[in-house]
């Protein structure tokens, strides 16, 4: 019996893994959950102990992909999306920081958009279709998109991303890729980029474009961010099956949650997912007091990535504890409130304190720590005080590497962080940059005169 994918609104088909991922969103506008997951056992995890990351990864994704993919391609696009380190940093006797900052935009985004291009590779080749990606970005989104899906067949990839908005380090690691990656700066804001990406999606006359977005919202996403904790878990618990852990999760959308909470689904012990935001704090609010309202706009906080007033996975979350939530955040059934508190523990970090945090850790352990993991970090020492009782394991989840953030690591601890390896070498690269009016009759005739068969 294979997986099938429901929407969360509850009014369309439920699907196979292959059809919710070229489709992204369900037709009804909600999002694609699981109806059932295969469990792991102790065996399991004793299993992935001696494995490395690209063999859990297979292991993994084989038991939750069934029969959907064929197994020597499944090994092969492991193998290739996951050919970077996975490091784990002992911290203190039991608090590891696991960096997910080594792969080529130095974000753990690369864990998910990685494996996502390339299983959507095998499916579009596997039905001769093509899909033209069309993502807008302030940043981090795009190149993480770009850089995965550089090179695959049968995709092609337009970023748009606003002019002034984006870092130089940023813009050459979209532009400097070439091939099938092409590149627009428009002369607008990020919601500029976002408006025309929308109405090209609308607009009855691209039909003739196999139009797709890559964005947080596809299943495809999850499952590849269910295995680093199985990951972190199997490569530090010293009784695989019986020790519990503790993780730490820095969340904006709240995908990289959401992957966790699909791994303890599969059976893996965790205690708790201890989940810290910036000030965009809706989640955490409603956690306490069960009251959900959206931050418009969305809070400037230093860990940008997670400067999100209504996270998409929300309706995720309120949907695997029995709730029902639409694309606007409207609750029509409440989840089991007291459930979402015994799996999570929600805080909010300030800048002030986000900051404290980078120089503290630095100080007392040694430890780099850039803005959204110092987030995760004071999330952690705030539940630890709360439950000074336990005797888990605890991982702190690093999402992007010290020297995308330069200045502030400079700022506070007074050390120029070592350039990731990933981004040496982008200045002497060549460039290529299409320019795009603020106007969509442009874009859609960029858009039909380069693409259209
Ligand atoms: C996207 C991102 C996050 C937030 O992850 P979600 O899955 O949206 O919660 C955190 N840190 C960094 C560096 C990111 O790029």
């Amino acid at each position: 019996m294979s997986i099938k994918y429901y929407s969360t609104n509850g009014k369309s088909e439920s699907v196979s893994f292959k059809d919710a991922l070229i489709k992204g969103l369900a037709p009804d506008g909600g999002l694609y959950m699981p109806d059932s997951l295969p469990t792991f056992s102790f065996l399991d995890f004793k299993q992935m102990q001696s494995m490395n990351y690209a063999e859990i990864a297979y292991k993994v994704a084989k038991k939750v992909l069934g029969e959907e993919i064929n197994h020597t391609d499944l090994a092969w696009i492991t193998t290739d999306a996951y050919n970077y380190d996975v490091p784990l940093e002992m911290v203190t006797d039991d608090t590891y920081v696991l960096r997910l900052d080594r792969g080529p935009t130095a974000s753990f985004k690369d864990f998910a958009a990685r494996m996502m291009g390339r299983l959507m590779q095998y499916f579009l080749k596997q039905e001769n279709r093509k899909m033209l990606i069309l993502t807008a970005t302030s940043g981090d989104t795009g190149s993480a998109v770009a850089s995965a899906f550089y090179g695959l067949d049968n995709i092609e990839v337009v970023v748009l991303y606003p002019e002034k908005e984006v870092s130089e380090r940023q813009r050459k690691q979209m532009t400097t890729l070439h091939k099938n990656i092409t590149v627009l700066a428009l002369d607008g804001k990020f919601d500029d980029c976002q408006a025309l990406v929308k109405q090209a999606f609308n607009d009855r006359d691209l039909d003739v474009l196999p139009l797709s977005s890559a964005n947080s919202i596809n299943i495809g996403r999850l499952i590849p961010q269910s295995i680093y904790y199985f990951y972190a878990y199997s490569k530090l618990v010293k009784n695989p099956g019986t020790d519990k852990i503790i993780f730490s999760v820095p969340s904006g959308n709240f995908g990289n949650l959401m992957g966790g909470l699909l791994a303890k689904k599969m059976g893996l012990p965790v205690e708790k997912f201890v989940i810290s935001t910036n000030d965009n704090n809706e989640v955490p609010t409603y956690f306490k007091t069960g009251k959900y309202s959206t931050i418009v706009p969305s809070r400037e906080c230093i860990s940008s990535a997670m400067n999100v007033g209504h996270p998409s996975n929300m309706a995720r979350i309120i949907s695997l504890y029995g709730g029902v939530m639409d694309e606007h955040g409207n609750i029509s059934k409440s989840p089991d409130i007291q459930s979402l508190n015994k799996d999570m523990f929600a805080t909010f970090v300030s800048d002030d304190d986000t900051k404290e945090t980078i120089k503290k850790v630095w100080k007392t352990y040694g430890a780099m720590l850039e803005p959204h993991g110092a987030v995760a970090w004071k999330g952690l020492t705030d539940y630890i005080q709360a439950n000074v009782d336990n005797n888990c394991i605890k991982v702190v989840l690093e999402t992007a590497h010290p020297s995308k953030f330069p200045n502030e690591i400079i700022e506070l601890i007074d050390i120029d962080p070592i350039l990731a390896p990933a981004l040496e070498g982008l200045d002497k690269l060549e460039e290529i940059i299409l320019t795009n009016k603020n106007n969509y009759a442009d874009f859609k005739d960029f858009l039909l005169s380069k693409y259209k068969k």
